[in-house]
């Protein structure tokens, strides 16, 4: 069966999936959506065993229906090698009663890198398909990770340049270093004097400038999109939950038929959002737990029905969600209200002049599969600390947020389901805020002695993609204003 996709605020709009991939955002401003969701075609038990490119080819084929399959395993054998430090890809750990799904592996050691290693080659593959003239323009604002693992991915890819914008002060350290250390001719790296909200919403404004992309493709130039709002982005993160509920079934952690229940640390809403397209797809998912740190826009909509981005922006340990308008919510948002796009429209209508929207009593029906906890910075900090006592595994703080959530509501519900949490960042990422929470005293060590006692305390080897920032040089200086952030684009494109 074909997939079209279509936006979530209008269904006139229908492109394949290369389209959608191309393009990032569709033209009236909303989500590409797939027009059906598909559903796997090859039973669970006939998944078992599989490799993860194996798995990961099994769920995007029945998205991705205009690229051929040779064109799709093409896609997924360059992006899931050796770059991965292991085989295994997506290896699973069990400490103290859930089982650690590691999404850091690649080499930026965030999870970004399960998408961002994949969406390049989806994409000039998308742009051969489609004969695309102009070059490719990724536009990327980053709340820390996606940066990194974007410009990681499209470093010298013939035929695209990429622009990244970062907060300059609501980034880690570590953050910040790996990306203004990038290399490659076609990369550029600019810190903006905002939030990630505001970077994310200057960046939409530019994806939607119709004088704007008309200039661009005089000057043969087109934008598109690696943040989470790319369909391109989100198919492939669909791939690990399946892969994780196949593994657990592979390893008899689970028996057959059994549902599993997953828990993200939450920011933009894409990776959640990947969870609950595999469980639409048929993976056995019950409870999909949503983890917000004290930006807890996410847990207040979940427990209200209201969204309300209208407060106090914090910066917290755990940077890569300090987010008050996650993006993909929209999907969801469209699915809860029956596909519906004028009501969709009016929503993000609502979040846009206003700040906030309510949904009815029957959208929050919808919303039936989903719990939702937060961690403050305290909590967060003794979740590591009382992790690592009991069991000796270190996490970092986006993981955190989403084990303490997850043994509050195996207190609250007595749910004793396996669970996977999604460990979203190696904890070499936040060495300091990571070590801190361990031993107060740590504080001072300085960065690289932190490292070296990371990897005594953890038992496990410093990541390459910390040995390379080590000793980089920093090639990346430009800071502007958020009013600036086109400017900046204009200059570096020469428009
Ligand atoms: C991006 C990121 C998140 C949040 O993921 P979303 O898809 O934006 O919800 C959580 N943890 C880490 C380490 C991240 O990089």
């Amino acid at each position: 069966m074909d997939i079209f996709y279509h936006s979530t605020r209008n269904k006139n709009e229908r492109v394949t999936a290369s389209q959608a991939i191309l393009k990032g955002l569709a033209d009236d401003g909303g989500l590409f959506v797939p027009e059906t969701m598909p559903v796997l075609d090859r039973s669970i038990e006939e998944l078992c065993g599989l490799s993860y490119r194996e798995v990961a080819f099994n769920v995007m084929k029945l998205f991705l229906t205009d690229y051929t399959e040779e064109e799709l395993k093409d896609c997924i054998n360059k992006a899931y090698d050796s770059k991965f430090d292991t085989d295994e890809i997506a290896p699973i750990t069990y400490a103290d009663g859930a089982y650690y799904l590691e999404l850091f592996h690649g080499a930026t050691i965030a999870f970004k890198d399960m998408a961002l290693s994949i969406l390049p080659h989806l994409m000039t593959k998308a742009a051969k398909k489609n004969e695309l003239k102009e070059e490719i323009v990724i536009l990327t604002a980053t709340s820390g990770d996606t940066g990194k693992a974007a410009l990681a991915g499209f470093a010298d890819v013939p035929g695209t340049k990429i622009i990244v914008f970062y907060p300059k002060d609501g980034v880690s350290p570590v953050q910040e270093k790996q990306m203004v250390t990038q290399k490659g001719a076609n990369t550029h790296v600019i810190g903006i004097k905002a939030n990630f909200d505001m970077a994310q919403s200057g960046v939409k404004a530019m994806f939607n400038n119709k004088e704007l992309a008309k200039r661009m493709k005089e000057a043969g130039f087109v934008f598109s999109s690696a943040n989470s709002i790319n369909i391109g982005r989100l198919i492939p993160q669909v791939c690990y939950y399946v892969y994780s509920y196949v593994k657990l079934l592979n390893d008899g952690r689970i028996a057959k038929g059994d549902k599993i229940n997953v828990v993200v640390p939450t920011g933009n809403f894409g990776n959640i959002l990947a969870a609950y397209y595999a469980k639409l797809i048929g993976t056995p998912i019950d409870r999909l737990i949503c983890a917000s740190n004290i930006n807890k826009v996410l847990f207040d909509f979940f427990n209200t029905g209201t969204y309300d981005k209208n407060r106090e922006f914090v910066i917290t340990s755990s940077p890569s969600m300090d987010i008050l308008i996650s993006s993909n919510l929209e999907r969801l948002i469209y699915r809860i209200c029956g596909e519906d796009c004028e009501k969709t429209s009016e929503l993000m209508k609502a979040l846009s002049e206003n700040g906030s929207y309510d949904i009815d009593d029957t959208m929050k029906q919808g919303l039936s599969s989903f719990f939702s906890g937060f961690a403050d910075e305290e909590e967060t900090a003794k979740t590591i600390k009382d992790l690592y006592n009991r069991t000796g595994y270190v996490i970092d703080t986006h993981t955190a947020v989403a084990a303490k959530v997850y043994n509050e509501y195996v207190k609250k519900t007595g749910d004793k389901t396996v669970s996977i949490i999604a460990s979203t960042a190696s904890p070499y990422k936040f060495a300091r805020s990571v070590l801190t929470a361990i031993r107060a005293d740590y504080n001072e060590l300085n960065d690289i002695e932190l490292i070296d006692e990371l990897e005594k305390i953890s038992n496990t080897k410093v990541p390459k993609a910390i040995d390379d920032i080590r000793n980089a040089a920093v090639l990346h200086n430009t800071v502007c204003q958020a009013e600036k952030m086109q400017e900046e684009v204009e200059k570096y494109l020469g428009l």
